[in-house]
């Protein structure tokens, strides 16, 4: 029997579900012939709700994405967070700096009184997680090796050091040197340092490392005559852990 598995949005843009789908086409039939797929509302209209692994994507930002969240854990035999949204909260706790109503009217003007909503939360803070697959989207190839650790009873193996590391193996110049901040010290690597290969900097969409060397970071912001109130306010985007270094 392959296992059932079951993909489910919450809060965000659903660029997590997109990107899974982005895979070639050896990987969906090495795929598809080691898991069910039961659930994935952006690709198929059948939909079962017995399934054995729950991968959920986007933040908890409403009631009722609470209780519908406890009712996957209930089911689920194995719970994924997929994504920056899922796995740290992501782009929607930037509405935590607001007050509630405030963020309504924000967004939905006159009509905020038809809405309802919560502090931005990661899946972990309403459920227990089993897994994550970190990223905002995440990589595609991170999802695969999950999935396939998953299918065959074991831990994923995901890098537990700074993206500095693979940004150096990559060849890059620091930003720091070019006057820019990062947040490549303290974010779990694993994306092969991309955005700055790209030209620009680690805003830290994959979460923290775990036991960040916070110390090292602040020497750094200090050699650089960064503060830390500056770096906070150009890599707030995922700042729901820049506040470490405070
Ligand atoms: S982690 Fe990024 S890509 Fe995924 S849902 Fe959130 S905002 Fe979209
Ligand atoms: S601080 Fe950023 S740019 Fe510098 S090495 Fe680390 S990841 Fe690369
Ligand atoms: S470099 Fe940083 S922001 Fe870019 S994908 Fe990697 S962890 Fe995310």
């Amino acid at each position: 029997m392959k296992p059932k598995v079951a993909f489910f949005d919450f809060t965000g843009c659903e660029g997590c579900q997109l990107d899974a789908l982005n895979l070639d086409g050896d990987e969906v039939v090495d795929l598809l012939n080691a898991v069910d797929i039961v659930n994935f509302r952006e690709v198929m209209t059948e939909r079962d709700d017995n399934y054995d692994i729950a991968f959920i994507e986007g933040s908890i930002t409403r009631d009722s994405e609470i209780t519908r969240l406890q009712k996957i854990r209930e089911q689920a035999k194995i719970v994924v967070a997929l994504g920056a949204c899922a796995c740290i909260g992501g782009i929607n706790c930037l509405k935590n700096h607001l007050d509630m109503e405030q963020a309504l009217e924000i967004v939905y003007g006159k009509d905020a009184k038809y809405y309802d909503t919560i502090p931005a939360r990661p899946a972990d803070a309403v459920v227990k997680v089993d897994h994550y697959v970190r990223g905002c989207p995440p990589v595609t190839s991170e999802l695969v090796k999950v999935i396939k650790a998953l299918v065959q009873g074991k831990n994923p193996n995901i890098p537990n050091y700074p993206v500095c590391v693979e940004c150096k193996m990559a060849g890059n110049v620091c930003v720091f040197e070019q006057g820019k901040t990062c947040l490549g010290p303290i974010t779990r690597a694993g994306c092969n340092a991309i955005c700055v290969t790209s030209g620009r900097h680690c805003w830290g969409c994959r979460g923290l490392v775990d036991d960040p060397n916070t110390d090292s970071a602040k020497d750094i912001l200090k050699k650089y005559g960064l503060s830390v109130e500056q770096v906070m306010e150009k890599l707030k985007i995922y700042d729901t852990f820049v506040e470490v270094l405070k």
